[in-house]
């Protein structure tokens, strides 16, 4: 079984903060992690690869530090990493992230299932794992918390969650999955992935390196534009109402009735 995980480095969002004179994430001195969705990901690679055997490469596309995220995952129980890394990809919209990534794994060769997270917690968009698919021309399946495979007729059934219950969907493999939390506990790595990792080659791969064609990467291949980033204006209208206490709650019930928050 050949696994490709798509692993992307994202900051650690509970200390993010936004620079109030220019709007922009103030990345300065905070740590980043391996997107929380991706470790789902990772640990179903390592579970399948031990029940079926095979390998697992992880994909990241990003700056020269996402190797710290391929370090990891590697670690946990990846085989190998590549990172696809060049000044050609920045400024890169979801379209020109999933193209680039696309051709990466067209240049990885055979494969019999992608795994993504479901989503990454800084562009948060959940885009890259369906517009590989379809880039790919593969099927996939999305909000994936349970998956079986039928190695011998190169199926692969996964449960899909959805608000009200879930779905039961087959595909033919290769396919790509992107992976939800209930899906399992990612495992911490051991000593001995952590010994192997720290030694590990991380090829990093250019445009060139995967035939990108520069029209369609960074930002002159992003059809989408930002128009304005901006931290919404923070309102916070409050009353005060004074006097007895008897006044204070009949006041307060009248206003609950104005604001239609309160019904007869
Ligand atoms: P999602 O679709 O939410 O991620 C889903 C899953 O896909 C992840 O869990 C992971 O498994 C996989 N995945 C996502 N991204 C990667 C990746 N890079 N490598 C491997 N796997 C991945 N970002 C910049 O850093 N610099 C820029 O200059 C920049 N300019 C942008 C300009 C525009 C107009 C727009 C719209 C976005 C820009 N971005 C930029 C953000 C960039 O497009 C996104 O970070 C990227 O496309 C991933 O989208 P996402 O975070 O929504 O991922």
């Amino acid at each position: 079984m050949k696994i490709i995980v798509l692993v992307k480095q994202v900051p650690d969002t509970t200390q993010v903060k936004i620079d109030p004179k220019t709007n922009t994430l103030i990345r300065q001195g905070v740590p980043s992690i391996i997107n929380p969705d991706d470790k789902f990901a990772l640990e179903e690679g390592i579970r399948i690869k031990e029940k079926y055997g095979g390998t697992i490469t992880i994909l990241s596309m990003g700056p020269p530090q996402a190797k710290d995220a391929i370090t990891e995952g590697i670690a946990m129980g990846a085989d190998d990493g590549i990172l696809l890394s060049d000044r050609n990809f920045a400024g890169a919209d979801t379209w020109a992230t999933s193209y680039s990534l696309a051709m990466a794994i067209t240049k990885i060769g055979e494969f019999d299932i992608i795994l993504a997270g479901r989503q990454a917690t800084d562009g948060d968009t959940a885009q890259i794992g369906p517009q590989i698919a379809e880039a790919l021309k593969i099927p996939q399946v999305t909000y994936v918390f349970n998956i079986a495979i039928n190695e011998a007729e190169k199926l692969l059934q996964a449960k899909r969650a959805m608000e009200d219950g879930y779905e039961l969907i087959e595909v033919p493999m290769p396919c790509l999955l992107t992976c939800i939390k209930e899906l399992n506990e990612p495992r911490y790595p051991p000593i001995s992935g952590i010994q192997r990792a720290v030694q590990a080659d991380i090829p990093v791969w250019s445009a060139a390196d995967v035939d990108a064609d520069p029209e369609k990467i960074g930002l002159k291949g992003s059809p989408t534009i930002v128009a304005r980033s901006f931290t919404p204006e923070q309102v916070c209208r409050g009353d005060c109402i004074q006097g007895a206490c008897e006044d204070v709650v009949t006041q307060l019930m009248n206003k609950l009735h104005e604001i239609n928050i309160l019904k007869e």
